[in-house]
């Protein structure tokens, strides 16, 4: 691989843990409503992850918007379990507040980001709604390390959609080669990072053998990344 000139990160699992932030957010959903101790908060996950999933392809594709993904997500999740759906908006209220209160890094990223930001220029790159991402970036001190901020409710698409790499690339102010992008996600990050004509590299734990043929490198571990790049 060779070194770039400029460095994105992704933000919802590269650098920060947005799975388990959801998942300990639902927890407590199941804990504050009785009623839903009838099932088990692995179900109650589960369900909201695939209904939520399905609605974001949905919203990605333009056949949605905001309102109705903020409002379906729970109100489908509660439908599809047998509940009263109509309690969604108490709810998805309710959730944010938990989601927000359980952000951690990613193990590793922290200190990745803080050496790799001595040695090279950095922005971040990530799907999401504007508000929520951008109490992200101050609540972790992003915006100290770089005000390259590129969020896809701003930009109008979501990623993989090559116009949001190209605005990114054009905020960067290098070629689309020199860029390196760090991400999680196969199709989002990797695919789009790649149809761009950016470097990436893809951070997962188990690769499946095709797939790890796009990205220029992988690793399972920051302190990889760091040592690949500062060496
Ligand atoms: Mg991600």
């Amino acid at each position: 691989m060779k070194k770039p000139e400029y460095i994105y990160f992704d933000l919802d699992d590269t650098l920060l843990d947005h799975k388990r932030a959801e998942k300990a957010a639902l927890r407590d959903i199941w804990y504050h409503y009785d009623y839903l101790r009838q099932i088990s908060t692995v179900k109650l996950q589960t369900e909201y992850q695939k209904v939520n999933k399905l609605l974001w392809d949905e919203y990605g594709s333009g056949k949605i918007d905001r309102d109705e993904l903020q409002r379906r997500r729970f109100q489908d999740t509660l439908e599809n379990l047998g509940f009263d759906g109509s309690v969604h908006r108490e709810m998805g209220r309710r959730y944010m507040e938990r989601y927000r209160m359980h952000w951690h890094w990613i193990e590793g990223a922290e200190e990745a980001l803080k050496d790799l930001s001595r040695r090279y220029r950095v922005g971040f790159l990530t799907n999401g709604f504007s508000e929520t991402q951008k109490l992200k970036v101050r609540k972790f001190g992003l915006d100290r390390i770089s005000d390259h901020i590129v969020i896809s409710e701003d930009v109008g698409v979501m990623k993989p959609d090559p116009r949001i790499f190209k605005h990114a690339t054009k905020l960067a102010g290098v070629d689309a080669a020199s860029i390196l992008y760090v991400g999680d996600s196969w199709t989002s990050d990797i695919q789009g990072g790649a149809a761009a004509g950016w470097n990436t590299a893809w951070y997962v734990k188990e690769p499946n053998g095709e797939e790890a043929k796009k990205a220029q490198f992988i690793f399972s571990d920051f302190a990889k990344l760091t040592a690949k790049l500062l060496d």
